[in-house]
């Protein structure tokens, strides 16, 4: 296959940009994942991201093959919603820079909505395909009721780009049927690419070992990792918690969020005062994610209780650590937890039937040590390097 380098763009966030905080979570690791493992595999990347603090225009490399190419693209500290003004200026600074460069790109590959905006004009420009993968989509965010609100344009580039993208690589049967029919895409040019997990990263140690790092005792211990916002529905973890039996010798580790500034987090602690379980929570904030396999593996479970996930990483890397799941049978959660195998799914967003899953994964050794055995065998197999070769197929095929 030729040589020639692929274009990723990563507009409104950059994928070294620390997650688990503010808008920095599974689409960051996703990108400097499969880019990192592309390059592993042979084909050269050029990661574009938009300027911001703490990193000023350049040029950096990831890995061999991989560079990482800052341009400006609006004020550092803007929000993601306000970045639409600037994607004109990022088009034309990137056009300039291949230009200076003399490098010419096989494809485009577009994350997010304000990146596909660039990359379907990119590719008109230079005359090769365009693949988009959108992480989330708008509609389907708005339907999930957690209280969003998405802007006209979202909507408007998104069924741009459903109809004018060459590729669409969605993360899960759900997010394809989703396109099929609030976008009206055409079937025929999407494909599935579930999501990965650094296996070598995220797997089993010892529980003891685990505990002892993180000074828990012989609680029961539920976990839940992930950015703090409404779309995660942590507030049905915390009603569960407070209806479970026993709730006094459990601890419910909350990962993810600024404890100390985040309004959210905040509200939260408020709310499990109110329920009278201001002593079994523990926030502990923003963890780096190298850390985050001893937060797994020092858990019984881990609940994702999420109003919508488009896949969830944080329940593939629990369960690549061995620790059964709770979610909610929303989005890609049901292509990446097997009911009754590896954790349970609940279509209910109510305490009670989330309670009941904890309370019997928690009552029985038996069960917990069952799941754990089919958690990790489910994660083998689901490494990055498998994403990224199936997504290098893809590109051989435009
Ligand atoms: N994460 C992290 N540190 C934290 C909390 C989360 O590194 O304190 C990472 C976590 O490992 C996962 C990502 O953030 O890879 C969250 O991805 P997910 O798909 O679950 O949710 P998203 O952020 O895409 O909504």
């Amino acid at each position: 296959m030729s040589a020639a380098r692929v274009a990723l763009l990563s507009f409104h966030t950059c994928p070294l940009a620390p997650t688990g905080e503010g808008k920095a979570g599974g689409m960051n690791v996703y990108v400097r994942e499969v880019s990192r493992n592309l390059g592993r595999a042979g084909v050269p990347v050029d990661l574009f991201t938009r300027s911001h603090a703490g990193h000023c225009q350049g040029v950096t490399n990831l890995e061999d093959n991989v560079r990482l190419v800052h341009l400006e693209g609006g004020p550092e500290t803007a929000a993601p919603n306000e970045l639409y003004p600037y994607l004109e200026s990022f088009l034309e600074g990137l056009v300039a820079h291949a230009r200076q460069e003399a490098v010419r790109y096989r494809l485009v590959h577009s994350h997010y909505w304000l990146s596909g905006w660039i990359g379907q004009r990119l590719s008109s420009r230079w005359r090769v395909p365009h693949v988009v993968t959108f992480h989330t989509l708008g509609d389907v965010k708005m339907q999930a009721k957690a209280g969003e609100r998405e802007s006209d344009q979202r909507g408007s580039v998104e069924r741009e780009l459903a109809s004018g993208a060459h590729l669409i690589i969605a993360s899960s049967p759900h997010e394809e049927d989703a396109l099929v029919h609030l976008y009206d895409a055409d079937r025929g040019r999407i494909e599935v690419v579930p999501c990965g997990v650094d296996l070598s990263i995220f797997k089993p140690l010892d529980i003891g070992e685990a505990r002892k790092r993180l000074g828990l005792n012989g609680e029961r211990v539920v976990l839940y990792v992930g950015r703090i916002e409404a779309i995660k529905g942590v507030d049905l973890l915390l009603k569960s918690a407070a209806i479970m039996d026993g709730k006094d010798s459990l601890k419910v580790l909350v990962v993810g969020g600024d404890a100390t500034r985040g309004g959210e987090v905040r509200r939260l602690k408020g709310l499990a005062e109110e329920l009278g379980i201001g002593q079994v929570m523990e926030f502990v904030g923003m963890v780096d994610q190298s850390l985050l396999p001893l937060y797994y593996n020092a858990a019984d479970v881990c609940v994702v209780p999420s109003y919508y996930e488009s896949f969830g990483l944080v329940a593939l890397e629990a369960l690549a650590c061995g620790t059964p799941v709770v979610a909610s049978r929303v989005g890609g959660l049901p292509t990446v937890v097997q009911h009754a195998r590896t954790g349970y799914l609940q279509s209910w967003r109510c305490p009670e039937p989330f309670a009941d899953s904890l309370e019997v994964i928690l009552g029985s050794k038996v069960l917990r040590n069952s799941m754990s055995r089919e958690a990790r065998k489910r994660a083998e197999g689901m490494g990055w390097e498998m994403v990224a070769e199936e997504t290098s197929r893809l590109y051989d095929s435009l």
